[in-house]
């Protein structure tokens, strides 16, 4: 079952700390980038084989900025090309303001079942500080327009250890967000990426950043409050309720083909990984051409162990021994069982079943250095 991720590389102004590919040039580019994607879908729709799409995911930048008629080319476009028939999983990612009633009608129509909001904070002097359009009040709206439209499966991102939140501050928005009873909720800490407006921000004080152990405080708050609600911790940064965890990034963590499509997008096949350029022009140009504009990368044993490791401990699921020595042979498997037991002895790993090693509550806050120990070093 593969999953096809469509980015859609385009926002009305930059959030502070943002440092993903996106550009401000929706009116001049908007209809050649869709050409463009769609020329992409048609040169590489092969490489999909057999497979069943069962997830689609358009990602950004903002793609509810992209106006309706082009979204609408969009996915029609897309469903000439490749058979969609088969997705149970069709995700959008919105900003909140972007949602109106006309809005959430049109995406159902064209057969979204999901969509993901990019919240962050429900403080808004918060979300001013780091350059997002929204209001805190704007969410609450969203949410009744997705709602009143039956879309109910909706997932919400939030943003932990942002200047100026304070422990409190943060534990009464996970409690707005549960309030809001959405399907799944990610939370991510902020990271401070070079280059980034918040980083020259800190640079010269302007910011200051929030210790690490409040922040570490933030992420086991967030973790006790969504599971006393009833939220399942399926992934490190991700929480849904039963039946709701996200389909098409599951298959990330899992190890499922998908092919991405549009600039700074990426695919795997199993064992090649192909990136598309951050380049709008240069995509568009090359698309266009009838050439793939790719970079091939393809991975070695070793790197492919070392995916599907990390990848592995960040859910629940956790990584199975067992399928480990099966794909890439005893050796492999003899360091894994050496340093996992390591792990179990420190409690940071838990050995469900036969198999299956999966992080601990306290292994989750160390998961860079048990993951780092698991790695096939040279
Ligand atoms: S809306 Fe998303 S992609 Fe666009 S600048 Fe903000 S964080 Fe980045």
């Amino acid at each position: 079952m593969a999953g096809i991720y469509i980015h859609i590389p385009f926002c009305v102004s930059r959030c502070s700390y943002c440092d993903f590919f996106s550009t401000l040039q929706l009116r001049e580019a908007g209809a050649p980038y869709v050409e463009a994607l769609l020329a992409e879908a048609r040169l590489r729709r092969q490489e999909l084989g057999a497979d069943t799409v069962s997830t689609l995911y358009l990602g950004g930048g903002t793609p509810s900025q992209l106006p309706l008629p082009l979204l609408t080319s969009l996915v029609h476009g897309v469903r000439e090309v490749i058979d969609l028939s088969r997705v149970e999983e069709f995700t959008i990612e919105a900003n909140p303001d972007d949602v109106t009633g006309e809005w959430c009608r049109a995406v159902k129509s064209l057969g979204v079942n999901r969509v993901s909001m990019g919240v962050q904070s429900f403080e808004d002097h918060i979300l001013k500080l780091i350059g997002r359009r929204h209001t805190a009040g704007q969410v609450i709206d969203a949410v009744n327009y997705l709602r009143d439209s039956g879309i109910d499966n909706m997932s919400i991102d939030l943003i932990y250890g942002l200047p100026g939140q304070t422990v409190e501050s943060w534990t009464q928005s996970v409690h707005q967000a549960i309030a809001l009873q959405p399907k799944h909720i990610s939370a991510y800490g902020l990271t401070y990426e070079e280059g980034t407006r918040l980083w020259h921000q800190r640079e010269r004080g302007e910011v200051t950043e929030v210790p690490e152990e409040q922040c570490l405080m933030m992420y086991r708050i967030l973790a006790e409050c969504l599971q006393e609600a009833g939220y399942e911790h399926y992934e490190i940064s991700n929480f849904a309720l039963p039946g709701y965890r996200s389909r098409h990034n599951s298959s990330y963590w899992n190890d499922i083909p998908y092919l991405g499509l549009g600039a700074a997008a990426h695919s795997y096949d199993g064992s090649v990984r192909r990136s598309n350029p951050c380049d709008l022009k240069e995509y568009i140009d090359q698309v266009m051409a009838g050439n793939l504009p790719c970079e091939v990368e393809i991975l070695s044993q070793r790197e492919r162990y070392d995916e599907r490791v990390m990848l592995g401990l960040r859910t629940s699921d956790g990584v199975d021994a067992t399928r480990l020595r099966e794909d890439f042979g005893d050796e492999a498997w003899r360091h894994f069982i050496r340093e996992a037991q390591r792990h179990i002895d420190a409690g940071n790993l838990r050995l469900i079943g036969e198999s299956r090693y999966v992080l601990t509550s306290d292994g989750i806050m160390l998961s860079d250095s048990v993951m780092r120990d698991l790695l096939w070093d040279d």
